[in-house]
């Protein structure tokens, strides 16, 4: 819906912005588009999550692919949701590693997001788990690890 503050979405609503590009790669003008699907640092960090998840390797061309990816192939209820959690989980580590490096000029690597994804997805299963405990051991047998 172009909410989020990118530099494209910022300049529609007119502001002027002297750095355009994309800070994770400097490749490309900053976009919802670009960094959630076309940045080479996020088509890294979705490859590991293909391989995480156990799906095979997806190709992204906008943000709502992202958004309907739980969707595609036959998959029961819990592993769509589960996917649906990581896939949102890693869009907003990716905005948040966007927004260090930006902002405090710390850049992180795909490993270090990868890595991040993984934890932040942990602790989003563990609280929204529905029955029992929910362990690191779990989320290890749903997950390549
Ligand atoms: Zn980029």
């Amino acid at each position: 819906m172009n909410r989020i503050p990118t530099v494209d979405a910022l300049c529609s609503r007119g502001m002027t912005i002297i750095d355009d590009i994309c800070c994770l790669c400097e490749e490309d003008l900053e976009s919802v588009s670009h960094i959630f699907s076309a940045c080479p640092i996020s088509v890294g960090v979705w490859e590991k999550v293909s391989f995480w998840c156990r799906i095979p390797r997806f190709f992204i061309f906008s943000f709502r692919d992202l958004v309907e990816l739980h969707s595609v192939g036959d998959r029961e209820k819990a592993d769509r949701e589960a996917l649906h959690g990581v896939v949102l989980t890693t869009c907003w580590v990716l905005w948040k590693a966007r927004n260090k490096l930006r902002f405090n000029g710390i850049r992180s690597s795909v490993e270090e997001i990868f890595s991040e994804v993984r934890v932040v997805s942990f602790f989003w299963f563990k609280h929204r788990a529905k029955k029992g405990k929910f362990e690191w051991e779990d989320l290890c047998k749903f997950v390549n690890m």
